[in-house]
């Protein structure tokens, strides 16, 4: 059970299946794909499923980075570019340690005038925190920071207001794209990477996510299941079986555990 930073949100993971794989490999990039995957499988502490529509970004990003704790361990590699003499740099960090790095914070200037809004004392604005689907729907607009800071404030805002408005929610409900520091490892320079921790994070469950395919083909060509029928599989024991076939050699497959 993973309690969520900003809206303290209670949530778990069903286990996953073959299914659920092949949905997460064919996703798109961006949040409306991390929307998509965490809609599928993420459930709150009653067992209902989460509408992560409902989450602030950050809270979002906090998921799919636990979830990629949890299936392929704690450290990340962030891939950039040395801006002194172009070299790759290859930026190695713990994602709980990021994760704490970049926890929500409180401020001084505001206080909470109702549940879900608050107060900031220098402008006499009212403002909520962004939540997933108010950056998916003020991405479609003209304007999407000006459509984001309307759906979220109550006032009309001067652009000093703007400003002051989107740096306290920056500390109250911080998303999880940041810079991270390294050095060149040809030059010395050092080197800031722009770190989408979340996409990152998903690119590697979409790509873990898609050894689906050859495990469908691998089981399927030795013991002649059917797709859905190794589809419907628990994740986990869909790879035990890959395994157990790719151990052993190609003239001995299995036999006896045929499902018709
Ligand atoms: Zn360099």
């Amino acid at each position: 059970m993973i309690r969520l930073p900003i809206s303290g949100v209670r949530a778990h993971w069903r286990p996953a299946t073959g299914t659920d794989d092949i949905a997460l490999a064919d996703s798109q990039p961006g949040l409306a794909g991390a929307r998509a995957y965490l809609a599928r499988i993420a459930l709150l502490a009653d067992g209902t499923p989460l509408d992560a529509g409902t989450l602030p970004v950050g809270d979002l990003d906090l998921l799919v980075l636990a979830r990629r704790r949890e299936l392929r361990g704690d450290t990340l590699v962030a891939e950039g570019q040395c801006e002194q003499c172009g070299s790759p740099v290859d930026v190695q960090f713990s994602l709980a340690a990021y994760a704490e790095h970049h926890r929500p914070r409180t401020s001084r200037r505001v206080t909470g005038a109702e549940p879900g809004w608050y107060l900031l004392h220098a402008h006499e604005v009212s403002f909520r925190v962004p939540v997933v689907a108010d950056v998916l729907a003020a991405a479609e607009a003209d304007d999407p920071r000006a459509a984001l800071l309307a759906r979220c404030v109550r006032q009309p805002l001067s652009a000093r207001a703007a400003r002051a408005v989107e740096q306290v929610m920056a500390i109250l409900a911080p998303t999880l794209r940041a810079e991270v520091a390294g050095s060149c490892p040809e030059c010395s320079a050092p080197v800031l990477l722009d770190v989408n921790v979340r996409e990152l994070c998903m690119s590697e469950l979409r790509f873990f996510a898609a050894s689906v395919y050859d495990d469908v083909n691998l089981i399927a060509s030795v013991y002649r299941w059917s797709q859905n029928a190794i589809l419907e599989l628990p994740s986990a024991r869909r790879r035990r079986y890959a395994d157990l076939i790719a151990g052993h050699p190609a003239e001995q497959p299995l036999s006896g555990v045929g499902v018709g």
